[in-house]
């Protein structure tokens, strides 16, 4: 068999590689098929570079967009096979694929009104609704035969229902890693190991160093709470809906029970947040023994003791009227749109007030703006003085660092590698092959033979 990237070659987004055999008069299968995202966003609309309607079976990873996103192009395009996904995935998927619906109509709609000519979309409704007629749920572990191949989905604890996949042919074995979890965190279960295989297409987005200790992290949250909060101020905590809204009101509750942090009113204020904490409970079995037990008490791990929800625009208007101390969990986590941006708008001003950055901030966007410790930011129209405080916390990424990607990868001899920026798969390359491991950077297109 062989195996060619068509999506986060060299780059971050769009995950997407082609499984072939000639063997048995030939078979094809899609792992991912996720969309390019910020500055490469325009590539969703280029040919996949292999004919969707040749390929014979999907098999998704997780339900992050860089890994769904392309599904209702690849149906619109010709693709009538089923989609192969754990039953998380398979629940969180039309919360994502719906809002980004939703965002693509709203910009379309946008576009429209101001007179440009604007592409066709991409996708819609109608696509979407043949998708979900061919989506399968898959436990993990259990071996699935598709012609040639067998499968097996095993925990990759990047988010509930991740999975690495295994692809066998004969005697030959290859591992796709997905995204694989940052073993260090709380929440879920670690990534398990991976069986030899003839080759590794791995993940390397953090390829090129370890993350800080996620205990150092967690007590610089609590001592920034109790310090903002102590003054009576507010604390913004811009955060993506799934995974990381609830992994926050996870350590707000933990921190609460243990007294190192006062208990406050937290408000969600992300409709999509909402809807995938309703799904939580549903799959509480994907999730790290100590949440398990938890549920098993009765306890939801996810909700501190004062924990209130928005739904409206009003009601999340509303917001800014409020005095503190108390927390907001807002989208979207970039800071690139979304409800967060209005209560930065009235909160930055005020020097009680702080920012807490708890993932990726691109080149040039507001949260880097604000770390870069800018003493004023234009938002909607207007100048914003900055008096409140803007933190990072680095340990919450839900990624390997380089250390846990090299110890997953230790009893591998041949790795290629994916998802992550070229100078970071590259440092990891150096340092697979230090240790004798055959690795390289994949490129689009290019085949690799197992
Ligand atoms: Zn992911």
């Amino acid at each position: 068999m062989r195996i060619t990237p068509y999506g986060a070659a060299q780059t971050v987004t769009g995950s997407c590689h082609l499984v072939e055999t000639f063997s048995k008069g030939g078979y094809k299968l899609i792992l991912d098929c996720g969309a390019y995202q910020g500055a490469e966003d325009d590539r969703n609309a280029q040919p996949f570079g292999f004919e969707p309607n040749t390929v014979n079976a999907v098999v998704i990873s997780h339900a992050h967009h860089d890994h769904i996103g392309r599904l209702p192009i690849l149906i619109r395009r010709g693709y009538r096979g089923q989609i192969y996904l754990s039953e998380p995935t398979l629940r969180f998927l039309p919360v994502i694929l719906e809002d980004s619906l939703r965002l693509m109509t709203e910009e379309h709609e946008r576009g429209e009104r101001s007179g440009r000519k604007i592409p066709e979309l991409l996708w819609d409704q109608a696509d979407l609704n043949e998708l979900y007629q061919r989506l399968e749920p898959v436990p993990l572990h259990q071996e699935l035969a598709f012609g040639p191949f067998t499968l097996r989905l095993r925990g990759a604890g990047h988010l509930p229902g991740s999975a690495f996949i295994e692809v066998r042919e004969g005697k030959q074995c290859l591992i796709f890693s997905g995204d694989l979890g940052n073993r260090s965190k709380e929440v879920l279960p670690d990534p398990e190991d991976p069986p030899s295989a003839d080759l590794v297409l791995c993940e390397g987005t953090y390829g090129d160093r370890p993350h800080r200790p996620f205990d150092e992290t967690i007590a610089e949250f609590a001592q920034v709470l109790g310090e903002h909060l102590s003054q009576g101020g507010k604390v913004f905590i811009p955060s993506f809906a799934l995974e990381r809204a609830q992994e926050v009101l996870y350590h707000l509750r933990e921190l609460e029970q243990q007294n190192k942090i006062p208990s406050v009113p937290v408000y969600v204020d992300s409709p999509m947040a909402d809807k995938i904490s309703e799904i939580y409970p549903q799959v509480k079995r994907y999730f790290s023994p100590e949440v398990q037990a938890l549920y098993d008490q009765g306890i939801d791990p996810f909700r501190p003791r004062q924990l209130r929800h928005t739904h409206t625009v009003d009601e999340s208007k509303a917001l800014g009227d409020l005095s503190g101390p108390l927390v907001i969990v807002a989208g979207n986590g970039m800071l690139s749109g979304g409800r967060i941006l209005h209560h930065l708008r009235y909160g930055l001003s005020d020097p009680k007030n702080a920012l807490v950055i708890t993932g990726y901030q691109p080149r040039g966007g507001l949260g880097r703006i604000l770390l870069e410790g800018a003493e004023r930011v234009r938002m909607f129209g207007e100048e914003v003085r900055v008096k409140a405080q803007t933190y990072t916390l680095g340990g919450f990424s839900g990624h390997a660092g380089q250390d846990e990607l090299l110890d997953w990868l230790k009893g591998e001899n041949r790795v290629a590698l994916v998802h992550g920026e070229p100078e970071k798969l590259q440092t990891l390359a150096r340092a697979l092959g230090s240790r004798g491991q055959t690795a390289q950077v994949a490129e689009w297109g290019k085949p690799i033979e197992v």
